[in-house]
């Protein structure tokens, strides 16, 4: 028998989150097995308000358990997830938060306003677009909207756009029967097979309202020849068809389809906003969380809304309807790693012993890296309140807040700020556990290698800080480009708005520019402060080759990212030295660098790097990695300066002159 094409992996939407696959869950088994029937049509469809009772009556630990959110997989509810069900059977039972709370008109979408207005004012006008493409991060509200979509354009009595809510259309869509909204799953139901079905489908009128609405969920997953499929359906949809698309990947979408859809950016949900909305819920839940419980759990949805309502969910499952903030904090596998003070005191002090030594205690422990840095982050970010004088109001345990107090005693403003910035901006790409991107990072930071990109353009906290410990001016820093400079950048646009007085230190990485335009600058002081304005430590000839690499390393890092991700953590250390025919010397600040790039994995670092230059460059050239150590002593980035040539020429065509020669 072939596979029933409707069904949707997460057997309700309601906010699966993690990666167990949903088949697993019973309730997805039973959607499957016995709500299914063929139509007479001879479709695959699923009764939804068979879904809506499976799901929502009867969750099983199964199901909760495929609901929780990666992070939530971790400390005390992976116990509760061990332990016998029958403890967890009352909380088990209740309707799922998430579902429970879940939007039913625009107006009550979070975080959404502009993309609910659009679509509110096409249904209030009565032309809604054939096709529309949601993008954005999960749990921010894509497919509820979708879903609120189907609902307004069917509604047989909208007001202002919204569905009025008492119409029967309205009332079988939120009972779940709607036979007229078709949700598809592309990531379990990827094939041309599901989507010709589609398309045979959309050839008949809907069963009650005017427009057939096909949600299609993940639709990065789609296959090419589905993808296919599906193009010529949107290139001549049926009157009575819309298509929602949905998806976290939107760059994994063919232009083709791309381009014939109406295309809505959902955004992250602020943690303000998540906080505003996991409160009212919890308001109307009659939960009580301790103060400061409802930011922990929303900092740790890092904006997904979906997320925080079901770790709120979880927590109460497990502690009940009033929370400490310890029972938060464990439940949420928050657990405050002495490590991570430790690692947070040695990125202020630029102690680079200190801080790998942390960073490899965290991940022989098998911690989560990821995890691990994101509670340094927090760490230095609450320091960076309690020196500016905003930290009365923190939820912090006492030992918790005498840590804080001596890092934020012992350190300046500016190198919490460049800690922050260093660490808070590590990517990891798919691997959590991968120490390397923290590490580079970290060494950067501690060897005052940090790209000026890195540079803050601007601290909200800063001057308040500032204006609090007025008798330690910070002194001179590496990775702080010299005032004098900012005019290049302020040229090219005049009418960009100065900042306050205290933040005219930092300047745009475009700033150093002016360097790179005088021809071959003489080498770098080898002290490490005051920064000496990096210069090329080859001086004097520089190849066509040679220029035109450098000009590309920005553009051979991006591609470099795409085709590896540790080839291009790498190459942020990196930079071209020498060029000869087809063979490139690219030198690196640190040592074990160059063996990575040599060694690792058989070669595919290096591989990744040279087929990145082909494509930023459409050449084939060799790599040769090699220690240059004079970049350890310059101060910014390298790349920077030679890849801004252009801008440069451009600022002095405005009329910017270099100030600092
Ligand atoms: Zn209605």
């Amino acid at each position: 028998m072939r596979s029933p094409g409707w069904t949707s992996r997460r057997s309700s939407a309601s906010g699966g989150t993690c990666t167990l696959p949903s088949s697993s869950s019973v309730a997805s088994i039973k959607t499957r097995s016995s709500s299914m029937r063929r139509t007479p049509r001879g479709r695959w469809r699923r009764p939804r308000g068979q879904r809506q009772d499976l799901s929502g009556a009867s969750c099983t630990l199964a199901e909760r358990n495929a609901r929780l959110s990666p992070r939530a997989c971790g400390g005390r509810l992976k116990e509760l997830i061990a332990s016998d069900p029958a403890e967890v059977a009352p909380a088990a039972t209740q309707q799922v938060l998430y579902r429970k709370w879940r939007p039913r008109r625009f107006g009550d979408v979070y975080g959404q306003t502009p993309i609910t207005r659009t679509l509110r004012n096409a249904v209030a006008g009565g032309t809604p677009s054939h096709a529309y493409l949601f993008s954005g991060p999960r749990g921010t509200g894509k497919t509820t909207t979708g879903r609120i979509l189907a609902k307004a354009v069917n509604c047989a009595a909208p007001m202002e756009g919204e569905p009025d809510e008492a119409c029967p259309s309205c009332l079988s869509y939120n009972a779940g029967r709607a036979l007229d909204l078709i949700e598809l799953d592309a990531a379990s139901n990827r094939g041309i097979d599901e989507i010709r079905d589609l398309r045979e489908g959309t050839g008949y009128a809907p069963s009650s309202g005017r427009f057939k609405v096909y949600l299609i969920d993940e639709v990065h997953m789609l296959t090419d020849a589905a993808f296919n499929a599906l193009l010529k359906t949107l290139e001549e949809p049926p009157p009575h068809v819309i298509f929602i698309l949905a998806t976290t990947e939107p760059h994994k979408i063919p232009a083709t389809i791309t381009s014939r859809c109406q295309r809505f950016d959902f955004r992250r949900i602020t943690l303000s906003a998540t906080v505003e909305r996991v409160e009212e819920i919890g308001a109307g839940e009659g939960f009580e969380l301790e103060a400061g419980g409802y930011e922990l759990v929303a900092r740790e949805a890092t904006g997904s809304l979906r997320d925080a309502i079901n770790l709120l969910d979880q927590l109460v499952a497990y502690h009940g309807r009033s929370l400490t903030l310890d029972d938060i904090r464990s439940g949420l596998g928050l657990v405050v790693d002495s490590r991570a003070y430790e690692m947070a005191r040695a990125a202020v002090t630029r102690d680079l012993r200190a801080g790998l030594e942390a960073l490899n205690a965290a991940r022989d422990d098998g911690i989560e890296i990821r995890a691990f840095v994101r509670e340094v982050v927090s760490a230095l970010r609450l320091a960076l309140l309690l020196k500016a004088g905003a930290g009365e109001e923190l939820p912090l345990s006492d030992a918790q807040a005498e840590e804080l107090r001596t890092l934020a005693a012992g350190a300046q403003v500016a190198d919490i700020v460049a800690a922050l910035r260093a660490l808070g901006e590590v990517d990891f790409a798919g691997d959590a556990y991968d120490s390397l991107p923290a590490e580079i990072a970290f060494a950067s930071l501690a060897t005052g290698a940090v790209p000026a990109s890195a540079t803050p353009a601007s601290v909200p906290a800063a001057p308040q800080a500032a204006a609090a410990t007025p008798a330690r001016p910070a002194p001179p820093r590496a990775e702080r480009p010299a005032p004098a400079r900012a005019p290049a950048r302020e040229a090219p646009r005049t009418e960009a708005p100065r900042r306050p007085a205290a933040s005219e230190v930092p300047a745009a990485p475009q700033a150093e520019a002016p360097r790179a335009a005088s021809a071959a600058p003489p080498p770098a002081e080898p002290t490490p402060t005051p920064p000496a304005p990096f210069a090329l430590p080859d001086g004097g000839e520089v190849s066509d080759d040679l220029r035109m690499l450098r000009e590309q390393w920005d553009a051979v890092r991006t591609a470099a990212r795409k085709i590896d991700f540790k080839a291009g953590a790498l190459l942020n250390t990196g930079f071209v030295k020498s060029v000869q025919d087809d063979r490139v010397v690219v030198g690196f600040r640190f040592e074990n660098h160059v063996d990575m790039v040599r060694d690792a994995e058989g070669g595919r670092v290096r591989q990744a790097i040279e087929q990145a230059l082909s494509e930023a460059t459409g050449r084939q050239f060799t790599v040769e990695p090699v220690h240059w150590e004079e970049l350890q002593q310059a101060g910014p980035s390298p790349a920077r300066q030679s890849s801004g040539g252009h801008m440069v020429e451009e600022a002095q065509r405005l009329g910017a002159v270099p100030l600092d020669e």
